[in-house]
């Protein structure tokens, strides 16, 4: 037993008996996943309760099977744990269809749902179902080729029950049972689907129940009600920021272009008693643009109220009344069009509905819950942002309890009323319990990030880049460099940082997609030559990928990560200061205290690792509390030199295992 994880037992069995929400905050490696499962799946027995463990990232539903693998092993009668994922990752029919890429989930299960329906038909008739036809070197397969679905086929036919035996004798891990899938033909998709009846154990990505189409049919799979569901919500602080994203809604500049393209290519028409269907997507686009352009100088704007609405009358000449019936009769055509795509075995998709029915909502999408913004970045778009992320995180409340786990989850009273939990949730915070002398916090009090400084001094990004690359020269092990944005990340490259790094050096760019990311990334931390890793605090290599042992040592934290002070951010804060009193704490401090302890935390994983973490930045005492012994930065060489040892800089044969006690002072030159 670890220290801490007691409590987590503990507190864990309480909630299960009585129910309600318990929110855990505890550091990486103190055992809070396995802590959890054992009491949840001793009630989840007794009571025959379900327990859904909801995960971010592909990893922590590694670990979380893992775990509940370990504990399977020491139980007299077997437990069935199923791991889900989306069709975008387990369908096998489609997913060489160039069509169906990007599809949403919706659409994806409507292609699935012909198609399955096409098997269901062609068995009752005794017809063989045709193999999927073999890949065209280099090419894609055409939608329209693929009727019936032999991985379907092949669920249908197999012995559920002596696979719900073999399952439960040896959980697989969600890579294993993809490729025993693959292997047998079998679609990974459906068959976990049709495992969940038989699990104890359900792990998911955060969608799978958030999302209310989603949720509705998890819970028929099921085939129980929320009451029997003992919810676990994994690296939980994502989550009020995941479900504001789900419940904004947006209608981006490109989407009205489709629309008006859509509309062009099919034959254009007339809204009755109004303009040409293509004629009233220019108005919207129109109208869009101009807003964006005079309004959004940075990344966005607030819109006044009702602006883009009589924007839009005023363009058009119209009544409010006018402009639903010419919705009405978009969305309608839209429908269709989606009908008429799905019969002809294409994507069942249409700008023009997506277009349509989202300014029916708009003029819905108002009061305290909602901003309305004209935003930049990402993509040029209106949006109404949804500031209250309680409304989409009520089915909490219907299960029977919720453990909502982090390592970063402080302030925890921010997420429970951010998420409206209620004053009865339990809050435990557990220490670390990493021995102290294992880690160092130091800071830079002659530089900053201070957007104002860095703004009124054009040498200020040029000394960061010295001061940078000076620190580096210091640090004699693989190093991550974070910066609070990708912006600042680019301008410190250019001002000399990239071609004075020696080594591997692996620089994460914002628009690389997470596989090829993931891949590029484990080469970087088995090469002997990787030596500094740059990305973005709050980003994906700062959290959610662990660097065990020596493949991180020390983390560099250029500035202090404090979100952009953006028009959506603004209003959240005025938001929570009226409903909390603590809107800069919630919406300013807390993100970026989480940000820095999720960068920092990369390199310490275990009892063993050991790691400096340096914040170039006068303002990190604010976070004194949360970095035991922060100090300034002093003589950094020395330092080193005392905390990692006699090791070259960037020395393939200085390794030592893990754990073992680093050998003794540096000789002359070795470190610069
Ligand atoms: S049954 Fe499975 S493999 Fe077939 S279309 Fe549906 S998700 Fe894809």
């Amino acid at each position: 037993m670890r220290e801490g994880q007691e409590s987590i037992l503990r507190e864990v069995a309480e909630v299960a008996g009585r129910g309600g929400a318990l929110l855990v905050n505890a550091p990486t490696g103190s055992g809070k996943t396995v802590a959890t499962l054992a009491p949840l799946l001793e009630h989840a027995v007794r009571a025959d309760h379900k327990i859904l463990y909801l995960v971010r990232t592909h990893s922590q539903e590694v670990q979380v099977l893992n775990e509940a693998r370990a504990i399977a092993h020491r139980l007299e009668s077997p437990i069935l744990s199923i791991g889900l994922q989306g069709r975008a990752r387990r369908c096998f029919l489609l997913e060489n269809v160039a069509e169906v890429k990007g599809a949403t989930a919706e659409e994806h299960g409507k292609l699935c749902a012909d198609r399955k329906r096409a098997t269901e038909r062609a068995m009752q008739g005794e017809v063989p179902i045709s193999p999927p036809p073999e890949l065209p070197e280099g090419g894609e397969i055409d939608l329209t080729d693929l009727d019936g679905c032999p991985y379907y086929a092949r669920v249908l036919q197999t012995d559920l029950d002596g696979l719900v035996e073999r399952f439960s004798a040896k959980l697989p891990l969600p890579h294993e049972f993809e490729k025993f899938c693959r292997d047998e033909n079998l679609c990974a998709y459906e068959l976990s689907k049709k495992l969940v009846p038989s699990a104890r154990l359900i792990t998911a990505p955060y969608a799978f129940f958030f999302h209310p189409y989603i949720r509705r049919s998890l819970l028929g799979w099921m085939g129980i009600g929320p009451e029997r569901v003992d919810l676990v919500i994994d690296e939980a602080h994502n989550l009020p920021s995941h479900l504001r994203d789900l419940t904004t809604v947006a209608l981006p500049q490109e989407s009205v272009r489709r629309a008006r393209a859509e509309v062009a290519e099919r034959g254009d028409f007339q809204l009755p008693d109004g303009p040409s269907a293509t004629r009233f997507f220019d108005i919207v686009g129109a109208a869009v643009e101009e807003l964006i352009v005079a309004l959004a100088r940075d990344d966005d704007a607030v819109l006044p109220a009702t602006v883009f609405e009589d924007a839009l009358l005023t363009a058009i000449g119209g009544t409010s009344h006018r402009l639903d019936t010419w919705l009405g009769s978009l969305a309608t055509w839209g429908e269709n069009l989606r009908e008429e795509r799905r019969r002809e075995r294409h994507l069942p998709r249409s700008w023009v509905h997506t277009v349509a029915l989202t300014l029916l909502s708009w003029p819905q999408l108002e009061g305290e819950g909602y901003v309305k913004v004209a935003t930049r970045l990402p993509r040029p778009a209106l949006e109404a942002y949804a500031l209250d992320a309680s409304v989409a995180a009520r089915p909490i409340l219907d299960c029977h309890l919720s453990v909502h786990l982090s390592g970063t989850l402080a302030p925890l009273e921010e997420y429970r009323d951010s998420l409206g939990l209620g004053a009865a949730a339990r809050l435990l915070g557990v220490p670390s319990h990493f021995p102290p002398e294992n880690r160092r916090f130091l800071y830079d009090p002659s530089v900053t990030t201070r957007f104002e400084e860095l703004r009124a001094d054009p040498r200020a990004i040029g000394r960061l880049a010295d001061r940078l690359v000076e620190v580096l020269q210091c640090l004699p092990v693989k190093t991550a460099v974070f910066f609070p944005s990708f912006d600042l990340l680019q301008k410190v490259l250019e001002a000399g940082l990239q071609s004075q790094l020696p080594g591997n050096v692996f620089i994460e760019y914002s628009k690389v997609p997470m596989g090829d990311l993931w891949r590029s990334i484990e080469g970087w931390k088995k090469d002997p030559e990787g030596t500094v890793l740059i990305g973005v605090a709050g980003g994906r290599l700062s959290e959610g990928i662990d660097y065990p042992d020596e493949e991180l040592e020390a983390v560099v934290l250029v500035g202090i990560p404090y979100p952009r002070p953006t028009a959506k951010r603004e209003a959240l804060r005025s938001y929570l200061d009226a409903k909390t009193g603590k809107g800069w704490e919630y919406t300013v401090e807390a993100p970026a205290q989480r940000a820095i302890l999720q960068a920092c935390g990369r390199m310490i994983r275990s009892e063993n690792d050991r790691g400096i973490a340096i914040i170039l930045d006068r303002r990190a005492p604010n976070f004194a509390k949360q970095l035991p012994g922060l100090e300034p930065i002093g003589d950094l060489a020395a330092t080193t030199r005392a905390f990692y040892g006699r090791r070259a800089r960037w020395s393939r044969t200085a390794s030592r295992a893990p754990g073992a006690a680093p050998s003794p002072g540096p000789t002359a030159g070795e470190n610069p």
